[in-house]
């Protein structure tokens, strides 16, 4: 399958990054969407690109292959909560740019067999990454009612039904396939007609938060920015939904070393919403290093 991903804000980061020289912290990778556009419009820009995604790393080098033969592409496996220690064995102590473009791969929403898409029948895995042993099978299926209420509340950020799906979900066990997991919770949602979005959006997402530890990982590699951006450096988030938004928001808000450069998260214009839906909720924030 030929998967295109069309990176998300990106003249709007390149706006942020352009008279940046030095080395770039890719912290997702993914299809190299945003690697490509920094490393052919900075001249002399070098990135590190991680991701967790064997399949997307594989496709990033095939997209970079240039630039990987050049020296001027790194990508490697690995979680951007360990990037210190990556960027450490390449002999970087700081970087000069941090790159965030947090949530899905259109690849992974593609590929029915990651489990991620409500609208393509695969089975419920959702792992980001493969060699990680907990699945959204392991979620639905084995996560007691409390606990699968309180993601749904709080990852999903589904303030009505959390605890009736999360009844229909234990009753209705097992539950093998996205598509099964989609027909339990038309049954568990009364109200399915909301005019931009699927019903199942909500408790997909909040699966899919909990089986990637999503919300935990940011947090730790957020405090470790200070550390990593060399004064006058730049760090750039893309976030797709407000657990994210608002993650960030405070982080750069109340962390003294770094100096936020947006005000307000800057959103996609109509044109690039209505060319890529993946767009649709998107918001970025930047901070400078002080
Ligand atoms: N900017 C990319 C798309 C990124 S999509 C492009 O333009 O092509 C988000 C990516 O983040 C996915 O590939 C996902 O596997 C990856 N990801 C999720 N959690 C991660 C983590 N903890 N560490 C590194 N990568 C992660």
């Amino acid at each position: 399958m030929n998967v295109v991903h069309v990176p998300v804000l990106v003249e709007e980061v390149l706006e942020f990054f352009k008279h940046i020289e030095g080395v770039f912290l890719d912290c997702t990778v993914g299809l190299g969407g945003h690697a490509e556009a920094i490393l052919s419009r900075i001249p002399n820009s070098v990135v590190v690109g991680l991701d967790v995604d064997e399949e997307a790393l594989d496709l990033a080098n095939k997209r970079l292959e240039r630039f990987v033969f050049a020296g001027r592409a790194k990508l490697f496996k690995s979680s951007y909560v360990d990037a210190a220690k990556v960027l450490k064995e390449l002999g970087f102590d700081r970087v000069d740019a941090i790159l965030m473009d947090l949530g899905v791969s259109s690849m992974q929403l593609e590929r029915a067999e990651r489990g991620f898409s409500f609208n393509r029948d695969g089975p419920l895995d959702m792992r980001m990454d493969k060699q990680q042993t907990l699945t959204a099978y392991d979620v639905v299926n084995s996560w007691d009612e409390e606990n699968l209420s309180r993601i749904i509340f709080e990852y999903g950020e589904e303030k009505r039904y959390a605890r009736r799906i999360a009844r229909f979900i234990v009753r209705n066990r097992p539950i093998h396939t996205t598509k099964q997991l989609v027909e339990v919770l038309a049954r568990a949602i009364p109200n399915k007609h909301s005019r931009n979005r699927h019903f199942a959006t909500k408790v997909f997402q909040a699966i899919r938060i909990a089986v990637n530890s999503e919300l935990e990982n940011l947090k730790r590699f957020l405090a470790q920015v200070p550390e990593l951006l060399r004064p006058g450096g730049r760090i750039a988030i893309v976030s797709f939904h407000s657990l994210e938004d608002r993650i960030v928001k405070e982080f750069f808000r109340n962390e003294p070393r770094l100096k936020q450069l947006t005000k307000k998260p800057i959103r996609p214009n109509e044109s690039e919403i209505s060319s890529n839906p993946r767009a649709r909720s998107a918001k970025l924030r930047v901070a400078e290093r002080v």
